[in-house]
Protein backbone atom coordinates (compact mmCIF):
# COMPACT_ATOMS: atom_id res chain seq x y z
CA UNK A 1 0.00 0.00 0.00
CA UNK A 2 1.06 3.49 -0.41
CA UNK A 3 3.97 3.07 -2.56
CA UNK A 4 5.59 5.40 -5.06
CA UNK A 5 7.90 3.32 -7.09
CA UNK A 6 8.72 5.26 -10.01
CA UNK A 7 7.39 8.51 -9.20
CA UNK A 8 8.83 11.61 -8.96
CA UNK A 9 8.28 14.19 -6.60
CA UNK A 10 8.75 17.73 -5.76
CA UNK A 11 8.91 19.17 -1.75
CA UNK A 12 9.32 22.82 -0.90
CA UNK A 13 10.88 23.67 2.84
CA UNK A 14 12.22 20.11 2.73
CA UNK A 15 15.33 20.87 4.15
CA UNK A 16 13.74 20.97 7.73
CA UNK A 17 10.50 20.06 9.64
CA UNK A 18 7.51 18.42 8.03
CA UNK A 19 9.27 18.44 4.50
CA UNK A 20 12.35 17.13 6.09
CA UNK A 21 9.75 13.88 6.97
CA UNK A 22 7.98 14.01 3.60
CA UNK A 23 11.23 13.41 1.72
CA UNK A 24 12.39 10.66 4.23
CA UNK A 25 9.19 8.98 3.80
CA UNK A 26 8.37 9.66 0.01
CA UNK A 27 11.93 8.81 -0.51
CA UNK A 28 11.59 5.44 1.57
CA UNK A 29 8.57 4.77 -0.41
CA UNK A 30 9.78 4.66 -3.64
CA UNK A 31 10.19 7.69 -5.46
CA UNK A 32 12.55 9.89 -6.56
CA UNK A 33 12.88 13.13 -3.97
CA UNK A 34 13.88 17.05 -5.34
CA UNK A 35 14.41 18.49 -2.07
CA UNK A 36 13.75 22.01 -2.54
CA UNK A 37 14.80 24.63 -0.01
CA UNK A 38 16.25 28.41 0.20
CA UNK A 39 18.64 27.20 2.74
CA UNK A 40 20.75 25.03 0.28
CA UNK A 41 22.88 23.69 3.42
CA UNK A 42 19.40 22.33 4.97
CA UNK A 43 18.27 20.65 1.57
CA UNK A 44 21.56 19.15 1.04
CA UNK A 45 21.32 17.32 4.40
CA UNK A 46 18.27 15.99 4.17
CA UNK A 47 19.75 14.29 0.68
CA UNK A 48 22.27 13.05 2.20
CA UNK A 49 20.05 11.54 4.80
CA UNK A 50 17.61 9.87 2.02
CA UNK A 51 20.91 8.35 0.14
CA UNK A 52 22.03 6.79 3.88
CA UNK A 53 18.86 5.44 4.03
CA UNK A 54 19.55 4.35 0.18
CA UNK A 55 16.67 6.23 -1.25
CA UNK A 56 17.36 8.77 -4.25
CA UNK A 57 17.12 12.76 -3.88
CA UNK A 58 18.52 15.64 -4.95
CA UNK A 59 19.07 19.07 -3.79
CA UNK A 60 17.44 22.36 -5.40
CA UNK A 61 18.00 25.71 -4.12
CA UNK A 62 14.67 27.93 -4.92
CA UNK A 63 12.96 30.65 -3.17
CA UNK A 64 9.67 29.94 -3.70
CA UNK A 65 8.04 33.45 -3.35
CA UNK A 66 10.29 34.63 -6.55
CA UNK A 67 8.71 34.20 -9.35
CA UNK A 68 11.61 34.02 -12.32
CA UNK A 69 13.19 31.46 -9.50
CA UNK A 70 10.65 29.28 -9.54
CA UNK A 71 10.02 28.79 -13.77
CA UNK A 72 13.51 28.95 -13.99
CA UNK A 73 13.45 25.70 -11.20
CA UNK A 74 10.31 24.00 -12.74
CA UNK A 75 11.48 24.32 -16.37
CA UNK A 76 14.68 22.56 -15.63
CA UNK A 77 12.64 19.86 -13.42
CA UNK A 78 10.69 19.72 -16.90
CA UNK A 79 13.45 18.92 -18.76
CA UNK A 80 14.77 15.91 -16.70
CA UNK A 81 11.66 14.14 -16.87
CA UNK A 82 8.16 13.61 -15.19
CA UNK A 83 6.59 15.53 -11.49
CA UNK A 84 4.00 13.01 -10.46
CA UNK A 85 3.82 14.70 -6.85
CA UNK A 86 4.76 18.89 -5.84
CA UNK A 87 4.52 19.73 -2.21
CA UNK A 88 4.25 22.96 -1.46
CA UNK A 89 5.34 23.18 1.90
CA UNK A 90 7.42 25.98 2.56
CA UNK A 91 5.99 28.28 5.15
CA UNK A 92 7.09 31.21 7.48
CA UNK A 93 5.47 32.19 10.82
CA UNK A 94 4.49 35.34 12.57
CA UNK A 95 2.90 36.15 16.19
CA UNK A 96 0.52 38.91 16.30
CA UNK A 97 -2.97 40.39 16.08
CA UNK A 98 -4.25 42.83 13.20
CA UNK A 99 -2.92 45.73 15.32
CA UNK A 100 0.76 44.45 15.65
CA UNK A 101 0.89 43.34 12.14
CA UNK A 102 2.59 45.87 9.84
CA UNK A 103 1.91 45.95 6.01
CA UNK A 104 5.91 44.72 5.35
CA UNK A 105 4.85 41.83 7.77
CA UNK A 106 1.88 40.92 5.72
CA UNK A 107 3.63 40.99 2.47
CA UNK A 108 6.53 38.89 4.07
CA UNK A 109 4.03 35.96 5.07
CA UNK A 110 1.65 36.32 2.11
CA UNK A 111 4.93 36.21 -0.18
CA UNK A 112 6.28 32.76 0.94
CA UNK A 113 2.85 30.51 2.74
CA UNK A 114 0.24 32.15 -0.19
CA UNK A 115 2.47 33.47 -3.53
CA UNK A 116 4.83 30.97 -3.15
CA UNK A 117 1.88 28.13 -3.45
CA UNK A 118 0.33 29.66 -6.47
CA UNK A 119 3.82 30.19 -8.16
CA UNK A 120 4.63 26.59 -7.48
CA UNK A 121 1.68 25.04 -8.20
CA UNK A 122 0.93 26.75 -11.25
CA UNK A 123 4.57 25.65 -12.74
CA UNK A 124 3.76 22.31 -11.30
CA UNK A 125 0.58 22.35 -12.90
CA UNK A 126 1.45 23.80 -16.41
CA UNK A 127 4.10 20.68 -16.34
CA UNK A 128 1.32 17.49 -15.05
CA UNK A 129 -0.24 18.48 -17.56
CA UNK A 130 1.78 18.48 -20.37
CA UNK A 131 3.87 15.68 -19.77
CA UNK A 132 2.66 12.22 -21.02
CA UNK A 133 0.75 10.68 -19.61
CA UNK A 134 -0.66 13.50 -18.20
CA UNK A 135 -1.35 13.93 -14.35
CA UNK A 136 -0.25 14.34 -10.83
CA UNK A 137 -0.65 15.06 -7.37
CA UNK A 138 -0.03 18.84 -5.68
CA UNK A 139 -0.40 18.54 -2.25
CA UNK A 140 -0.19 22.18 0.06
CA UNK A 141 0.01 22.53 3.85
CA UNK A 142 -2.02 24.57 5.14
CA UNK A 143 -2.53 24.75 8.53
CA UNK A 144 -5.56 25.10 10.96
CA UNK A 145 -5.26 28.39 11.65
CA UNK A 146 -6.27 28.47 8.04
CA UNK A 147 -9.62 27.11 9.64
CA UNK A 148 -10.15 28.56 13.00
CA UNK A 149 -8.99 31.15 14.67
CA UNK A 150 -5.82 30.78 16.31
CA UNK A 151 -4.77 33.69 19.15
CA UNK A 152 -2.54 36.57 17.06
CA UNK A 153 -1.52 34.59 13.99
CA UNK A 154 -3.77 37.35 11.59
CA UNK A 155 -1.28 37.40 8.59
CA UNK A 156 -0.58 34.03 8.92
CA UNK A 157 -4.33 32.96 9.24
CA UNK A 158 -5.10 34.56 6.34
CA UNK A 159 -2.35 33.47 4.48
CA UNK A 160 -3.22 29.81 5.35
CA UNK A 161 -6.78 30.27 4.37
CA UNK A 162 -5.40 31.50 1.33
CA UNK A 163 -3.77 27.99 0.66
CA UNK A 164 -7.40 26.38 1.24
CA UNK A 165 -8.85 28.39 -1.24
CA UNK A 166 -6.19 28.07 -3.69
CA UNK A 167 -6.44 23.82 -2.97
CA UNK A 168 -10.14 23.83 -3.92
CA UNK A 169 -10.02 26.71 -6.58
CA UNK A 170 -7.69 24.71 -8.68
CA UNK A 171 -8.71 21.13 -7.40
CA UNK A 172 -12.39 22.03 -9.35
CA UNK A 173 -11.17 24.00 -12.65
CA UNK A 174 -8.83 20.44 -13.21
CA UNK A 175 -10.80 18.10 -12.14
CA UNK A 176 -10.50 15.83 -14.70
CA UNK A 177 -7.30 16.49 -15.90
CA UNK A 178 -5.69 13.50 -13.91
CA UNK A 179 -4.42 16.13 -11.58
CA UNK A 180 -5.59 16.36 -8.04
CA UNK A 181 -5.08 19.07 -5.39
CA UNK A 182 -5.62 18.52 -1.87
CA UNK A 183 -4.35 20.40 1.35
CA UNK A 184 -3.18 18.97 4.96
CA UNK A 185 -4.65 21.34 7.67
CA UNK A 186 -2.06 20.14 10.81
CA UNK A 187 -2.10 20.81 14.56
CA UNK A 188 0.54 22.02 16.05
CA UNK A 189 3.55 19.87 15.25
CA UNK A 190 6.95 19.88 16.75
CA UNK A 191 9.31 21.43 14.82
CA UNK A 192 12.26 23.52 14.18
CA UNK A 193 9.50 26.15 13.50
CA UNK A 194 7.89 25.65 16.80
CA UNK A 195 11.16 25.36 18.54
CA UNK A 196 11.82 29.06 16.23
CA UNK A 197 8.89 30.06 17.70
CA UNK A 198 10.02 29.66 21.69
CA UNK A 199 12.98 31.25 21.48
CA UNK A 200 12.17 34.10 19.65
CA UNK A 201 8.89 35.16 21.26
CA UNK A 202 8.98 33.29 25.13
CA UNK A 203 12.65 33.27 25.67
CA UNK A 204 12.35 33.01 29.48
CA UNK A 205 9.13 30.85 29.51
CA UNK A 206 9.78 28.50 26.60
CA UNK A 207 8.84 25.52 28.63
CA UNK A 208 6.14 26.43 30.06
CA UNK A 209 4.60 27.71 26.56
CA UNK A 210 5.72 24.32 24.90
CA UNK A 211 3.24 22.74 27.74
CA UNK A 212 0.65 24.41 26.86
CA UNK A 213 1.32 24.13 22.97
CA UNK A 214 1.02 20.25 23.69
CA UNK A 215 -1.94 20.50 26.16
CA UNK A 216 -3.96 23.30 23.53
CA UNK A 217 -4.80 19.72 21.52
CA UNK A 218 -7.47 17.30 23.03
CA UNK A 219 -4.92 14.22 22.02
CA UNK A 220 -2.73 15.92 24.74
CA UNK A 221 0.36 16.53 22.79
CA UNK A 222 2.33 18.26 19.68
CA UNK A 223 1.89 16.32 16.29
CA UNK A 224 5.16 14.67 15.06
CA UNK A 225 6.84 15.53 11.72
CA UNK A 226 6.12 11.72 10.51
CA UNK A 227 2.51 12.14 11.57
CA UNK A 228 1.98 14.84 8.55
CA UNK A 229 4.11 12.52 6.35
CA UNK A 230 1.82 9.76 6.43
CA UNK A 231 -1.10 11.92 5.38
CA UNK A 232 1.00 13.21 2.40
CA UNK A 233 1.91 9.80 1.23
CA UNK A 234 -1.76 9.03 0.66
CA UNK A 235 -2.30 12.29 -1.14
CA UNK A 236 0.51 11.25 -2.89
CA UNK A 237 -0.04 7.66 -3.78
CA UNK A 238 -2.90 6.11 -6.99
CA UNK A 239 -4.87 4.61 -3.34
CA UNK A 240 -5.99 8.40 -3.33
CA UNK A 241 -6.95 8.62 -6.90
CA UNK A 242 -10.79 9.66 -6.07
CA UNK A 243 -9.44 12.30 -3.37
CA UNK A 244 -9.50 16.22 -4.94
CA UNK A 245 -9.84 19.64 -3.23
CA UNK A 246 -9.93 17.74 0.30
CA UNK A 247 -8.46 19.47 3.27
CA UNK A 248 -7.08 16.57 5.29
CA UNK A 249 -7.32 17.90 9.34
CA UNK A 250 -4.44 16.25 11.01
CA UNK A 251 -4.85 17.75 14.51
CA UNK A 252 -4.75 15.64 17.40
CA UNK A 253 -8.92 16.89 17.91
CA UNK A 254 -7.95 20.75 17.96
CA UNK A 255 -10.49 21.88 15.61
CA UNK A 256 -13.27 19.41 17.10
CA UNK A 257 -13.86 20.94 19.82
P1 LIG B 1 10.29 24.60 9.45
O1 LIG B 1 10.60 26.02 9.79
O2 LIG B 1 10.87 23.50 10.29
O3 LIG B 1 10.63 24.32 7.93
C1 LIG B 1 10.23 25.21 6.92
C2 LIG B 1 11.22 25.12 5.78
O4 LIG B 1 10.78 26.02 4.76
C3 LIG B 1 12.65 25.56 6.18
O5 LIG B 1 13.59 24.59 5.75
C4 LIG B 1 12.83 26.89 5.44
O6 LIG B 1 14.17 27.13 5.03
C5 LIG B 1 11.91 26.70 4.25
N1 LIG B 1 11.50 27.97 3.66
C6 LIG B 1 11.06 29.09 4.29
N2 LIG B 1 10.83 30.06 3.41
C7 LIG B 1 11.11 29.56 2.18
C8 LIG B 1 11.07 30.08 0.86
N3 LIG B 1 10.71 31.35 0.63
N4 LIG B 1 11.41 29.26 -0.15
C9 LIG B 1 11.80 28.00 0.08
N5 LIG B 1 11.89 27.45 1.29
C10 LIG B 1 11.55 28.23 2.34
O7 LIG B 1 8.69 24.53 9.46
P2 LIG B 1 7.63 23.30 9.62
O8 LIG B 1 7.06 23.35 10.97
O9 LIG B 1 8.21 22.05 9.08
O10 LIG B 1 6.47 23.86 8.65
C11 LIG B 1 6.32 23.40 7.33
C12 LIG B 1 4.96 23.86 6.84
O11 LIG B 1 3.95 23.35 7.70
C13 LIG B 1 4.77 25.37 6.80
O12 LIG B 1 4.03 25.74 5.66
C14 LIG B 1 3.97 25.64 8.06
O13 LIG B 1 3.19 26.82 7.96
C15 LIG B 1 3.11 24.41 8.10
N6 LIG B 1 2.56 24.11 9.42
C16 LIG B 1 3.38 23.91 10.48
C17 LIG B 1 2.83 23.65 11.72
C18 LIG B 1 3.69 23.40 12.94
O14 LIG B 1 3.13 23.43 14.05
N7 LIG B 1 4.97 23.16 12.81
C19 LIG B 1 1.44 23.61 11.87
C20 LIG B 1 0.64 23.83 10.75
C21 LIG B 1 1.22 24.08 9.53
Amino acid sequence: MFRLDGKNALVTGAGSGIGRAIALLFAGQGARVIVADRDAAGAAAVVAEVGAAGGAAEALQLDVSDEAEVRQAFAEVAQRGRLDILVNNAGISHVGNILETSADDWDRVMAVNARGVFLCAREGLRHMLAQQPSGGSIINIASVAGMIAVDRRFPYSASKGAVISITRSIAIDFATSGVRVNAICPGTVHTPFVEGYLARNFPDTADAVREQLHARQPIGRMGRPDEIASAALYLAADEAAFVTGACLVIDGGWTAK
